[in-house]
């Protein structure tokens, strides 16, 4: 796993809790397919702000791109 002494890597808008490891499942997926992981909001290129890139992702029944921000919510790009 990679380490980094920077605090807001740890803020709400920065995590998504995705399954299996570095290896397995959607994790696993991220890691094997980055490029595209970038394109989804799954992994963010060094510098990226996570609050202004939007994330794809299954939620409520469709699929939707939403902004994180930092207090755990979501809201939906139109
Ligand atoms: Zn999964």
């Amino acid at each position: 796993m990679g380490g980094t002494s920077r605090p807001e890597v740890n803020e709400p808008a920065n995590l998504i809790l995705l399954c299996g490891s570095g290896t397995t499942g959607c994790h696993g997926a991220v890691e094997a397919n980055r490029t595209l992981a970038v394109e989804n909001g799954l992994l963010l290129p060094a510098g990226a702000v996570p609050e202004e890139v939007p994330v794809r992702l299954f939620k409520d029944g469709r699929m939707r791109l939403v902004l994180l921000d930092n207090d755990g919510d979501w809201s939906e790009v139109a």
